[in-house]
């Protein structure tokens, strides 16, 4: 009967634990035995989960005590050699030097695994790095898994895969130079894996999900021709996205079977079933890994039916990708609402939604009558319920007239009527928006959540700390004033719990990197905006100072990446919904007397598509929403935007299509190298390139700034050039935010004197 399995399940716990594991560890609270210890019982705990929820065979090698792109460099024996680690040999504490760095290396540069919000550890090439199998890790947990009875399933990324994700390191040359000598050393892997007596072992090439360069997509026959050669079942893992184009490709690779993504990209099913091998098992990712959406498991169950007449034995199912993307266990919320509940699957309900495909399939549709109707009454509740709906909110979008993203008039007719009310100097200073979060000023946001502290005093501890950060900046000398964010725990939280159509689990943690876990809101209705979210603290704070103090707003973009969002409306839609209710905001604003307000955006270059293709569409809806979201404010008003990472590179035109007044972006720690796409792309409006990197505490000298700032001179008329940090400060002390604000006002005010 077809095969339930998982390409990966949450690796944190259920309650995180393995994040208090190592945190421990890091703290020297525990020892490395303790570790293990705690690592192996959290391994077995999933395993037992899966096992009871019928899975016939496990991921083994999914576990990580940081990262499982770190842990397969050890595996090949390629960890990056500037730390001169031997990595058959790795200590723990070695291991998490790699990832945190020590005193005389930085850490691995880490960047985002495709379009998740997990991040993973950067592999580091050189021309002549060498390979070495050292499966004994791998080894170990497939001994455990098979001590409970589990049959086990490595799972292991694979080769191509692996080189695409790391970076050349050394003089120039072509990674793909190093699969010859990798693909031995996968060889040596399966050789061990085979010993072990497992009988299928997964390798994953999500890259098949992107726009590969040819010699790439050729590399695959021949390499995975090598692979076959071992006895093993070989399981070629896809997901993310389409694989389509490569589908006679993947049919006629010499593997046992094919995963597909077919929550992602169902449409791709089609290519692959005409002329599907008839030895070879089809692995059909169904259940949604990356969102928490319960499946409809009628329609679920019917496309496997179909599947099964022709696929018999040879169909497996799985959720779409690996379980890390998603939280670990709905039962724990104790909150939520009764009805958003039913219509939600953690990855311990996704098991049981396999558990039921597999019996529906298996024992026909009577034997699963209960759980289809309770899945079609949750399908039609959800589909139905007012909690969803807000007839205005789809009546304003539709009534929007057209043009409504265009401000008035273009930004040379707007920047005078700005710049004659705004009396700011050539070279305006001012910073992202966050001041430090002193841990008194997180102390009393936590006891007013709690209830141990009332409103009033909530409101005069938060009146105060603006005070103190207008008056600092006021002392500093700074143009254009922020209040600080002393209220907000985070930048997308802070305003979903305001809105309408979010929702906040209490456990619905998912893994970011390491041991840093996120918990994304749930966006499951119309977006509205009630009440005012921001209004009285801005006007409080632009009530202690003559000069200008910024509204401080979350954009759109960021507000959608940033959560879970409902899968009953394109995200585009969704995108336009958080727009209206943040435009709500900025008129309100606006009416308020504040009239310098930024809309912070980060997140808009992770939201690329991964597929080239579809970018342009993508940045037509997500630039549509930023400048929806400041519809209809007065020329005289002045928006500006930040934006965290500045490697724009070619989406440079749609950035300047957002038609901010002014962008505050990170550059320092390209040395000012970033901004010169703006130069050279003659960016039109205002700019303020980052002229320090508030990442570490170190205070960046004078000389330092001055040579940034005469390099962003260069590239941006001074008219249009502001002065301000790389990001928000919170993570910051204060004594390190004084002396670096203060260098950065001095240098401004001598080069003003030399303009
Ligand atoms: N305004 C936010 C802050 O200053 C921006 C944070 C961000 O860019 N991620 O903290
Ligand atoms: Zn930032």
């Amino acid at each position: 009967m077809s095969t339930i399995h998982l390409a990966g399940f949450p690796r944190i716990g259920a309650k995180r634990e393995l994040k208090f594991l190592v945190e421990k560890f890091w703290k020297n609270e525990i020892d490395d035995a303790a570790l293990q210890a705690g690592a192996r019982e959290l391994r077995q705990k999933h395993w037992l989960l899966q096992k009871g929820a019928g899975l016939d065979i496990s991921p083994v090698g999914d576990f990580s005590l940081y990262d499982h792109v770190l842990d397969a460099q050890v595996l090949v024996g390629a960890i990056p050699r500037r730390f001169g680690f031997d990595a058959a040999k790795l200590s723990s504490a070695q291991y998490f030097q790699l990832a945190r760095g020590n005193s005389s290396q930085h850490a691995i540069e880490m960047t985002k695994w495709f379009d998740s919000n997990y991040h993973y550890l950067v592999p580091e090439w050189h021309a002549d790095t060498a390979f070495a199998a050292n499966p004994a890790p791998l080894l170990a947990q497939i001994a455990e898994a098979q001590a409970l009875g589990i049959k086990s399933k490595p799972v292991l990324i694979g080769p191509l895969t692996l080189l695409w994700l790391g970076k050349c390191k050394g003089a120039a040359f072509d990674r793909l130079s190093l699969l010859p000598a990798l693909l031995q050393t996968y060889q040596d892997l399966l050789a061990a894996l085979n010993a072990a007596k497992v009988d299928w072992v997964q390798l994953d090439e999500p890259i098949l999900a992107l726009d590969l360069p040819a010699e790439w997509l050729a590399a695959f026959a021949p390499a995975y021709a090598e692979l076959a050669a071992s006895p093993l079942q070989l399981l070629l893992a896809t997901y993310f996205g389409s694989v389509a184009p490569h589908a006679e490709l993947l049919k006629a690779l010499p593997v046992a079977g094919l995963h597909l993504d077919l929550v992602r990209a169902p449409q791709q099913l089609a290519a692959f079933v005409q002329g599907w091998p008839q030895d070879k098992v089809l692995s059909a990712g169904v259940i949604d890994g990356r969102n928490i959406w319960r499946a409809d498991l009628d329609a679920v169950l019917q496309q496997a039916e179909a599947l099964h007449v022709q696929l018999g034995e040879r169909l497996w199912l799985a959720p779409s990708c690996s379980l890390l993307h998603s939280p670990f266990d709905l039962a724990q919320e104790g909150q939520l609402d009764v009805d958003l509940k039913s219509w939600l699957a953690f990855a311990v309900q996704k098991l049981n939604e396999l558990k039921l495909l597999k019996r529906g399939l298996q024992q026909g549709r009577a034997s699963i009558e209960n759980e289809l109707a309770a899945s079609n009454y949750a399908r039609e509740q959800r589909r139905s319920s007012p909690r969803i709906h807000r007839a205005e909110v789809a009546q304003r979008l539709a009534a929007l007239p057209a043009g409504s993203d265009r401000r008035a008039s273009p930004f040379a007719q707007r920047a005078p009527l700005q710049h004659a009310w705004l009396k700011l100097p050539l070279l305006p200073t001012t910073t992202i928006g966050s001041f430090p979060q002193t841990s008194e000023i997180r102390a009393a946001r936590a006891a007013f959540k709690r209830g141990e502290l009332d409103a009033a005093s909530y409101e005069a501890a938060m009146k105060a700390e603006i005070e103190l950060v207008i008056r600092k900046q006021e002392q500093l000398d700074i143009d254009v004033l922020v209040h600080g964010e002393a209220e907000r725990n985070d930048m997308v939280e802070y305003f979903g719990e305001q809105l309408a159509g979010f929702a906040f689990t209490e456990y619905g943690w998912v893994q970011s990197y390491g041991s840093r876990c996120v918990k994304p809101p749930v966006i499951y209705g119309d977006v509205a905006r009630p009440t005012p979210m921001t209004v009285r603290w801005a006007v409080y704070a632009q009530s202690l100072s003559p000069r200008p103090v910024k509204g401080m707003l979350t954009g759109p973009v960021t507000i959608l990446q940033w959560s879970f969002v409902r899968n009953d409306l394109p995200r585009s839609a969704v995108c336009r919904q958080i727009a209206l209710a943040i435009n709500d905001e900025v008129l309100d604003l606006e009416n308020a007397g504040i009239k310098v307000i930024q809309i912070d955006e980060p997140a808009v270059r992770e939201g690329l598509p991964l597929k080239r293709g579809d970018w342009d569409a993508y940045l037509a809806w997500a630039g549509e929403a930023f400048r929806l979201s400041c519809a209809g404010v007065d020329d005289s008003t002045q928006i500006h935007t930040h934006m965290c990472y500045s490697e724009f590179g070619d989406i440079l035109p749609a950035i300047a299509a957002l038609d901010a007044d002014v962008i505050t972006i990170e550059t320092s720690r390209s040395d000012m190298e970033l901004l010169r796409d703006f130069g050279s792309f003659q960016y039109p409006n205002e700019i303020g390139p980052g002229v320090y990197d508030i990442h570490s505490p170190r205070i960046p000298t004078e000389a330092e700034l001055d040579k940034l700032l005469a390099k962003a001179l260069q590239v941006i008329p001074a008219e249009r050039l502001w002065v301000n940090p790389d990001c928000g400060l919170k993570t910051r002390g204060w004594p390190e935010t004084e002396a670096a604000l203060q260098a950065m006002v001095n240098v401004t005010k001598r080069l003003r004197a030399k303009l």
